[in-house]
């Protein structure tokens, strides 16, 4: 987050409901509080861990390479078998004794003044310091001819030159790539614990409301939050307890909610969060007795966004405006996600230079889906500005590449400024 704004911010309309219109960053850091990071662990297999929290920090339990062996197919002898020092010319003619592949097992020890046939992986004798390339001498019979005395260790891997055993290899709390499942492999790990897969309930609010596919009646619209949130929370580390669509009733809904609560670690709704005669979500909170941290926050949009506790689950109402819906679950509901799922956060603000100017009232922090083509001299984009911000837009947030954000003290924004930039996909 950016530096702290005021404490708490007038509203500059008010969204109905009473409470304080916190600061976004007021609002964030109330909503990480109200987090119960996820604490049971389980363990799988390792071509099952991509993406999974781990759980503990894992150390390196062997070596890698767990012996010595040769980087290169070639010779290897000692280079105690040449008089002179390294780079020195001349021709040598040395035996070869042995042949060593990748797997070997044998335990070879090269006699003084011989050299051995050896491939790439294969372990290195005893009695070897250097590996010739087969492209750097003549292979003449059972012998091989030298014009050049090697540098010693030449071509050799040494046992724990890339991972020493003991060594840090996946701090805990971080998401498994596909690299680091290589790396566990190549120490021999199978298995590992992982954080169990947080479970987030998804509820959409709204008599109004159909699913693509459907036919759409008089009055209603197509359901766009429940399919945008199911796609921003498929992740593996994730699993989505979806239940679809609830009709504008107080006792449905509450029904629904308590029993998500019950089963869930976060409870998202959207809509219904407002102040309207059909808006029931605080109506519900309050018998369910939830603690609410956050009733408004001084965004544009999603300003009614509303954050509590229903029992140990946290609850997270997004309001229904589609891009509104959109900017509270980036602002507010995915870093509250990820630090129950014992992740840092990791939307890093980008900047670009405004191509356009713009007025705004302060009060409010303000988020404009952005665009552009083109960058300055020093890589920065060149950003236009998409749409007018407004809370039902679906079509700008869908062409951005990301949201300039505002902050509530500013109120003018000259074409030429710098402008700070937050992901826009997830
Ligand atoms: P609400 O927050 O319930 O007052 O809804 C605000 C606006 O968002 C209304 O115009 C709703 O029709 C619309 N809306 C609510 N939920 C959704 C949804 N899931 N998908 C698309 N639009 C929605
Ligand atoms: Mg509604």
């Amino acid at each position: 987050m950016s530096i702290l704004q005021s404490l708490i911010e007038q509203p500059v309309c008010s969204a109905g409901k009473s409470g304080k219109v916190l600061s976004v960053d007021i609002a964030v850091e109330k909503t990480l509080r109200a987090v119960e990071a996820v604490q049971d662990i389980e363990h799988v297999a390792l071509g099952e861990a991509k993406n999974r929290v781990a759980a503990v920090s894992i150390h390196a339990p062997m070596s890698v390479p767990p012996f010595a062996n040769s980087a290169m197919d070639g010779y290897a002898l000692s280079t105690s078998s040449f008089e002179g020092g390294p780079g020195v010319s001349g021709e040598w003619r040395i035996p070869v004794t042995d042949r060593i592949v990748a797997g070997s097992s044998e335990q070879i020890s090269l006699e003084h003044g011989t050299a051995a046939r050896i491939m790439t992986g294969a372990p290195i004798p005893d009695g070897a310091d250097v590996v010739v390339m087969q492209e750097c001498c003549k292979r003449d019979g059972e012998v091989i001819i030298l014009n050049q005395i090697p540098k010693p260790s030449k071509n050799i891997r040494l046992a724990g030159e890339d991972i020493a055993e003991g060594e840090l290899i996946i701090p805990a709390k971080r998401l498994i790539t596909s690299r680091d499942q290589a790396l566990l492999a190549a120490t021999g790990i199978a298995e590992l614990a992982v954080y169990r897969k947080l479970k987030v309930g998804l509820i959409s609010t709204g008599n109004e409301l159909a699913e693509p596919g459907q036919e759409l009646d008089r009055g209603q619209i197509f359901n766009s939050n429940r399919v945008y949130l199911n796609s921003c929370l498929s992740r593996p580390w994730l699993e989505i307890e979806d239940y679809g669509i609830v009709e504008d009733k107080a006792t449905t809904i509450r029904e629904l909610v308590r029993e998500a609560a019950s089963s869930c670690d976060i409870v998202i709704t959207t809509g219904g969060v407002s102040a309207g005669e059909e808006d029931h979500m605080l109506d519900v909170l309050k018998q369910e007795s939830a603690e609410l941290e956050v009733l408004k926050v001084a965004m544009r949009p999603g300003k009614p966004v509303t954050v509590g506790k229903l029992g140990h689950a946290l609850y997270l109402g997004l309001p229904g405006n589609p891009y509104a819906c959109a900017i509270t679950f980036m602002q507010l509901a995915w870093p509250a996600i990820c630090s129950t799922a014992n992740l840092k956060p990791i939307a890093e603000a980008t900047y670009a230079i405004a191509d356009f100017s713009y007025e705004k009232p302060t009060g409010r922090t303000e988020y404009v889906p952005v665009s552009w083509d083109e960058y300055d001299d020093t890589g920065r984009p060149i950003a236009i500005r998409l749409g007018k911000s407004a809370s039902a837009s679906l079509l700008p947030l869908a062409k951005a590449r990301a949201i300039a954000i505002f902050r509530s003290d500013c109120s003018t924004i000259t074409k030429g400024d710098q402008i700070t930039l937050m992901p826009v996909d997830f």
